[in-house]
C-alpha cells in the first residue's frame, strides 16, 4: 500500500519493542533497514530478511558520538544511501524532582535528547533529497507527567527539535516530524504497577492500550510519500490519552 521499495531506513532501539515493529513494518512496505541499539539485534534483522528485505544490525549507542559516526559509515559501505531515519531509540528513570539525582536527569536527556541530535546530525551528511526524519516523541512531552520531569522534558525537546530541523530542511524537500504515543504495551511499560495501569486506562477514550504496530503504522504513513506535504508536525497515536 505505501511503495517504500528500495528506500534505506535506519531506525534506533529497533532490537525490540516499538523500534523492532518501525523496523519491520517499513521492511514490510519495501524499505532496506539498518537495525541499530545497545542489545543484540538480530532477531530484528531475521525478521526482515525473512521478508525477502536487506538488513544489518550494527551495535551503537545513540548517546555517543563516535559510535553514531560509525553506524552512518557502515550504512554508506552497504546501502549507498540513507533516505528514511526513525530516532526511536528511549529510556525512562522515572522518580520525582526532589528525588532524582543529576545522573538520572543527565542519562535520560543524553540518550532521548542528545542521541537524536547525535544520529540526525551524522544522518544529514547524506540523506537524500525527499528524505524523511521521525522522532519518537511522548504525550507526556505535551502534558507533562507525576514523576517524569526527566522524561517529559526531553520528550518535550524533541518536538521543538522537530519544528525547528523541518525549517531548516524545506529546501531538501526533507519533512521532519514527531509520533507521541500514548500508553503501548511493551517491555518499557511492563514496569508499571497495576493500579497506575488501571489509573492511565481510565484515561484513554478508547479504553485499551496501544500495541507497537500502532506507532509503526504511523512511522510508516510519515515514511511514504503520500505524506509529502506534513512537516514540522506532532501526530499523537494514543487513543485521545491525556494525562
Ligand atoms: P523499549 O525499552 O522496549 O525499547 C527501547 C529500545 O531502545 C531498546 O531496544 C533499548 O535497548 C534501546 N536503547 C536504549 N538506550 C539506547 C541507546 N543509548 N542507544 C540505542 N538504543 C538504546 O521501549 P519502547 O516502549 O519500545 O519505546 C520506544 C520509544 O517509544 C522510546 O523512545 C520511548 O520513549 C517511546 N515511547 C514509548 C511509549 C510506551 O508506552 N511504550 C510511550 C511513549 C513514547
Amino acid at each position: 500500500m505505501f511503495n517504500l521499495i528500495g528506500q534505506t531506513v535506519i531506525v534506533t532501539g529497533s532490537a525490540r519493542g516499538i523500534g523492532q515493529s518501525i523496523a519491520v513494518e517499513l521492511a514490510k512496505q519495501g524499505a532496506n533497514v539498518v537495525v541499530t541499539d545497545i542489545i543484540p539485534g538480530n532477531a530484528t534483522v531475521n525478521k526482515i530478511k525473512n521478508l525477502k528485505r536487506k538488513s544489518f544490525f550494527v551495535k551503537v549507542d545513540a548517546s555517543k558520538k563516535e559510535e553514531v559516526e560509525n553506524v552512518i559509515a557502515e550504512t554508506i559501505k552497504k546501502f549507498k544511501k540513507i533516505d528514511i531515519l526513525v530516532n526511536n531509540a528511549g529510556i525512562m528513570k522515572d522518580r520525582t524532582l526532589k528525588n532524582m539525582t543529576q545522573e538520572e536527569w543527565q542519562k535520560v536527556i543524553d540518550v532521548n535528547l542528545t542521541g537524536v541530535y547525535n544520529v540526525t546530525k551524522n544522518a544529514l551528511l547524506i540523506m537524500e533529497d525527499n528524505g524523511r526524519i521521525i522522532s519518537i516523541s511522548s504525550v507526556v512531552g505535551i502534558s507533562g507527567n507525576f514523576g517524569q520531569c526527566n522524561y517529559s522534558a526531553s520528550k518535550a525537546g524533541l518536538i521543538g527539535f522537530t519544528k525547528s530541523l523541518a525549517k531548516e530542511l524545506g529546501k531538501q524537500k526533507i519533512t521532519v516530524n514527531a509520533v507521541a504515543p500514548g500508553f503501548i504495551e511493551t517491555d518499557m511499560t511492563k514496569e508499571i504497577s497495576f493500579l497506575r495501569k488501571k489509573m492511565i486506562l481510565a484515561l484513554i477514550p478508547l479504553k485499551e492500550f496501544g500495541k507497537q504496530e500502532d506507532v509503526a503504522n504511523a512511522i510508516v504513513f510519515l515514511s511514504s510519500d503520500k505524506a509529502r506535504y506534513i512537516s514540522g508536525e506532532v501526530l499523537n497515536v494514543s487513543a485521545g490519552l491525556s494525562f
